[in-house]
């Protein structure tokens, strides 16, 4: 006997109205009435083609499905004389037929899909999903450069970096958080680092940079919104952020609230061009997928 494990969008209701037919009649079977034409063939022919031997009456026509229900002794008679006659059925209410019981048809549900092929699935997250549109996810670009100074630190993804220079700026200049948050707000359409945590307001003077990160993410929580992935790369001519990345990676990982798997951080220099070439200033790209919780 097959397994009647495919079909998972049996409703309660489905399986109750089976159950309350078989108790009453003793045999019971889900089915849907055919909505297309059914059409018998003969066997294949010489030439290959199937034709056509007889053209059913569409209304007699029944496709089952699961449950199926039978009162126990009608259940044990029909598998006792296949067991007897060894014969093999595609479902039990088959054998309740051959063994000559009589077997109810339950209106079965659209939905009670028998899930067997790749094709079959992508029905079945539909089903699931209950008519709304796949989860697709939205994505935002952050970018941001600091100027490098003497007499600052140099935070980096929440690292300090041991250096000469550090990041100008009103926080603590932290360019991959700045890009990160950049791209996490753009991608929810939520504005950007400075329209919520302005330069102009003393709260924000000195902060670290991944608080800002984790309250730009309570802010998408508000919104039924989470990080998907987010991934960065650091232009900064010298010292190498190389030996720093998986701090970098777990501590913004943190702060969105995410696996470390979740956060790429790439480091690159401007191979002496422009001012950050020069090694007067340190830019990061970030780029965010966003989606619904
Ligand atoms: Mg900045």
């Amino acid at each position: 006997m097959r397994s009647k494990r495919a079909r998972r969008f049996a409703s309660a209701d489905l399986i109750s109205r089976t159950i309350s037919v078989a108790a009453e009649t003793g045999a019971a079977v889900a089915a849907l009435q055919a909505h297309d034409t059914v059409k018998m063939t003969a066997p294949a022919e010489p030439s290959g083609y199937r034709t056509v031997h007889q053209t059913v009456a569409r209304d007699t026509v029944f496709l089952a499905q699961t449950p199926q229900g039978f009162r126990r002794d009608v259940l044990q008679s029909a598998l006792d004389e296949a067991a007897r006659d060894g014969v093999e059925a595609t479902d039990e209410a088959a054998l309740a037929e051959r063994a000559g019981h009589r077997v109810a048809i339950v209106d079965g549900e659209a939905a009670n899909i028998k899930i067997t092929t790749a094709a079959d699935l992508t029905v079945a997250e539909a089903i699931a999903r209950g008519g709304r549109p796949a989860r697709t996810g939205r994505a935002g670009t952050g970018y941001d450069l600091h100027r490098l100074v003497e007499g600052r630190p140099l935070i980096v993804g929440g690292v300090t970096i041991p250096s000469p220079v550090g990041a100008l700026g009103h926080s603590d200049g932290d360019v991959a958080c700045h890009a990160v948050t950049d791209a996490i707000l753009g991608a929810a359409s939520l504005g950007d680092i400075g329209t919520h945590f302005p330069d102009s307001d003393a709260r924000w003077k000195g902060a670290s940079s991944l608080d800002l990160l984790a309250r730009a993410c309570a802010l998408l929580a508000e919104e039924g919104l989470e990080v998907g992935n987010v991934d960065v790369t650091i232009v900064l001519e010298r010292p190498k952020i190389k030996p720093h990345v998986a701090e970098m990676r777990a501590l913004v990982a943190r702060a969105i609230g995410i696996d470390a798997s979740r956060v790429s951080i790439k480091g690159k220099t401007n191979e002496g061009v422009d001012a950050v070439g020069r090694g007067e200033a340190i830019a990061a790209h970030a780029i965010a997928l966003v989606r619904s919780r």
